[in-house]
């Protein structure tokens, strides 16, 4: 099975491309500055910077949750940036998975709905086999049931990965997913991130502060002060504690 249906004959070698996008929020903060960057479809990139940096802009501004001010993004082969309202949401609905750090499922609805909500928001036919073989790949096969509330944090997480990629997304963004569990689960739900890039093709990028999430990335971009700062392929974790020690100094 292939995650990303291609919708062109000779799709974007970049499922995300940033061209010079520049963000000034409301009140005059600079949030990004002139940054271009490109996610390969099928990487996965963490994105890491001091507090402040921009990173969740970014991410906002790539995701289709925000507009720059100025500057190119082209998301699955659209450019956003001239989208308005409510083309943008359903551009974003139809491309766009993520995870968050507090889970962010519906506490009312079972697992097997939550999983199928964005496909329902997004007005799309569900793909029920596609969802049952995530929930399996996540470890939840015959918890389709079950509500959030009786499910560990690490389930819980499992359960918003599976929601994300139900839709076949070009790209899954995650705001430090990893961030609200424990180490041993962290790293579940990070080897589960990894091997979704490896044997479905899926495009994964990640903002983290932790050094050794990220080490389990392709790439990791690092942002200062609104500006690209740099990356490292093939990271590991005291190189990248390193350059972050570099920015944060
Ligand atoms: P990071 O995620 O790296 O901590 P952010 O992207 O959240 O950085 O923020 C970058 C800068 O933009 C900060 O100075 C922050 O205060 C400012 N900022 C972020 N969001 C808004 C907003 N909605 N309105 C005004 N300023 C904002
Ligand atoms: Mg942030």
């Amino acid at each position: 099975m292939v995650l990303v249906r291609d919708s062109q004959d000779a799709p974007p070698r970049d499922a995300v491309e940033l061209t010079e996008v520049t963000k000034v929020h409301p009140g005059g903060v600079r949030a990004l500055d002139g940054v271009t960057v490109g996610f390969g479809r099928g990487s996965f990139t963490a994105v890491m910077g001091p507090s402040g940096s921009g990173k969740s802009t970014l991410l906002h501004c790539a995701a289709g949750l925000d507009r720059p001010t100025s500057g190119r993004i082209v998301l699955a082969g659209q450019d956003i940036g001239a989208l308005r309202e409510p083309k943008l949401t359903s551009v974003r609905r139809a491309h766009v998975g993520f995870v968050f750090q507090s889970f962010n499922l519906v506490d009312a609805l079972s697992v097997w709905d939550n999983v199928l909500l964005p496909q329902q928001f997004a007005g799309t036919k569900p793909d029920r086999a596609w969802a049952k073989e995530l929930l399996a790949r996540v470890g939840l096969a015959g918890r389709e049931k079950a509500r959030p509330g009786e499910l560990s944090g690490g389930q819980q997480q499992r359960v918003a990965l599976a929601r994300a990629l139900a839709g076949r997304p070009a790209v899954v963004f995650g705001d430090e997913p990893t961030g609200a569990l424990d180490l041993s689960t962290g790293r579940e739900v990070l080897a589960l991130l990894r091997r979704f890039v490896d044997e479905l093709g899926a495009t994964m990028v990640m903002v983290t502060h932790d050094p050794a999430a990220a080490a389990w990335a392709d790439r990791v971009v690092f942002l200062a002060d609104g500006r690209i700062a740099g990356e490292l392929h093939s990271p590991s974790a005291d190189k990248v504690s390193a350059r972050m020690m570099e920015l944060t100094r």
